[in-house]
C-alpha cells in the first residue's frame, strides 16, 4: 500500500482485521499519540498501550525515598529536572518534603549542578539521574567534566534503563502485544540493531518513529500491516541510522556499565540499566543498591498500566482520587504517563 498520508489514515480507520495491540515504549511518543489526537484516527480494532518508556513512571518508590533521605542529610542538596519532585515515594514526595526542609533545586540540565557545586563547596549536590540512553551520554559528560574540574562535591544517584532488556521481559512474558513502535530518541543515540534480534525472537514487528501526527500514523500502519512478522522498519531515517550515535555510545560505555535494574511494577530485570563503573564509584551516591518497589497506594496498578495489562480507566482511583493535581501513582505524573496522557486528552472518554 501506499504510504500518503490520506491512505494510512484511511488504512487505519477502516482497519477490519484481527484485533491488534501496539505498544509505544516511549514517554515522547505517549505523549505525542495525545497531542495528535491518535486514538481518534483508529478503527475500534487497533488498541494502543504505553508501555514503561516514561522515566519517572517507572521510577521505583524506594528510589525517591532515598532521594528525600538525600535531601534531608546536612550539607546535601538534591538536583533534579522539574517532573521528579511530584513523584510518590513510599510515604511522601520531594515536593512534600521540602516542606519540611528538604534541599532541592529543579535544574533544565545537569549541566547545572557543576556551577551550583562551585558556588557552595560545603554542599554536596546529589543529581538524580533518571532516564534511558537518550539521557545517559549527558550523565556521562557531567561525570567527566566533575572530573575534569576537580569537583568532589557532585554526586549521582543513577537510575538509569535501557530499553531492549525491558521490552525482552516484556515479550518473554507473555504482555499482550502484536507490535511495538520504537523509541525514536532512544534509538537515535543506540541504533537499532537490538531490536532487530528482539523482533526475530518473538516474531514481532518493530518500528523506529518520529514523532509528528503523520510520522506517528505511518508508524503504526507499518506495525498492523507487518502484524505477526519478526522484521525492524526504519521510518524515522532524518534522525536515526542503524547504528545510532557512535561518539555517544562510546561516552556512554567509558562511565557506565551495565546492571540489574528496578522497575515500577516489573521488578529487578537483569542488565537492563546503567550504573556508574569504579573507576567512577567517587560520583556514586549509592546507586547500586537496589531495592524493589514499595508504593504508597496500594490500589495504584501502575505496575499492569506499564505492561499492557490494564488500561488507566480500569483503575478505581482513575480521576477520582488520583489526577495530576493528586497523583496517588508516577504514571499520573508526568505528561509522558499513561494516565496523565488519558485523563488530560479525554480518552477514557
Ligand atoms: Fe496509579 Fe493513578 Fe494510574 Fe491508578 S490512575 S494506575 S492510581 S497512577
Amino acid at each position: 500500500m501506499s504510504l500518503d498520508l490520506n491512505s494510512v489514515r484511511d488504512y487505519l480507520k477502516h482497519y477490519d482485521g484481527p484485533d491488534v495491540n501496539l505498544m509505544e515504549v516511549c514517554g515522547s511518543h505517549t505523549g505525542a499519540i495525545a497531542k495528535n489526537g491518535i486514538p481518534s484516527l483508529l478503527s475500534d480494532k487497533i488498541h494502543l498501550i504505553s508501555g514503561p518508556g516514561c522515566p519517572v513512571c517507572v521510577c521505583v518508590s524506594s528510589y525517591i525515598d532515598r532521594l528525600i533521605e538525600l535531601s534531608l542529610t546536612e550539607n546535601t542538596c538534591v538536583v533534579t529536572f522539574g517532573d521528579l519532585i511530584r513523584v510518590p515515594g513510599s510515604q511522601e514526595s520531594l515536593s512534600i518534603a521540602r516542606g519540611r526542609g528538604a534541599r532541592v533545586r529543579m535544574v533544565y540540565s545537569p549541566m547545572e549542578t557543576l556551577d551550583l557545586a562551585e558556588k557552595d563547596p560545603a554542599t554536596t549536590f546529589v543529581f538524580a539521574a533518571v532516564g534511558f540512553e537518550t539521557t545517559a551520554p549527558v550523565y556521562a559528560l557531567l561525570v567527566e567534566e566533575t572530573k575534569e574540574r576537580h569537583l568532589s562535591n557532585v554526586k549521582l544517584l543513577t537510575a538509569i534503563k535501557t530499553m531492549p532488556a525491558v521490552i525482552d521481559s516484556l515479550c518473554s512474558s507473555h504482555a499482550p502485544v502484536d507490535g511495538f513502535l520504537a523509541p525514536g530518541h532512544v534509538c537515535a543515540v543506540t541504533g537499532y540493531t537490538a531490536y532487530e534480534g528482539l523482533a526475530k525472537r518473538y516474531d514481532l514487528p518493530f518500528v523506529v518513529c518520529g514523532f509528528t501526527g503523520p510520522e506517528l500514523l505511518i508508524g503504526l500502519t507499518l506495525l498492523v500491516k507487518y502484524r505477526g512478522q519478526g522484521i525492524v522498519k526504519n521510518a524515522y531515517p532524518r534522525v536515526v541510522t542503524r547504528e545510532g550515535n557512535q561518539e555517544a555510545q562510546a561516552l556512554m560505555q567509558e562511565v557506565f556499565e551495565p546492571a540489574p535494574a528496578a522497575w515500577r511494577g516489573l521488578g529487578i530485570i537483569e542488565n537492563s540499566g546503567l550504573v556508574l563503573k569504579g573507576s567512577y564509584a567517587s560520583c556514586d551516591a549509592g546507586s547500586r543498591d537496589l531495592s524493589e518497589d514499595n508504593k504508597k497506594n496500594r490500589a495504584c496498578i501502575c505496575d499492569q498500566v506499564l505492561t499492557g495489562r490494564k488500561k488507566p480507566v480500569d483503575c478505581p482511583l482513575f480521576g477520582k482520587v488520583c489526577s495530576p493535581m493528586h497523583p496517588q501513582g508516577a504514571c499520573m505524573v508526568s505528561q509522558e504517563g499513561s494516565c496523565f496522557t488519558w485523563l488530560t486528552s479525554g480518552r477514557q472518554r
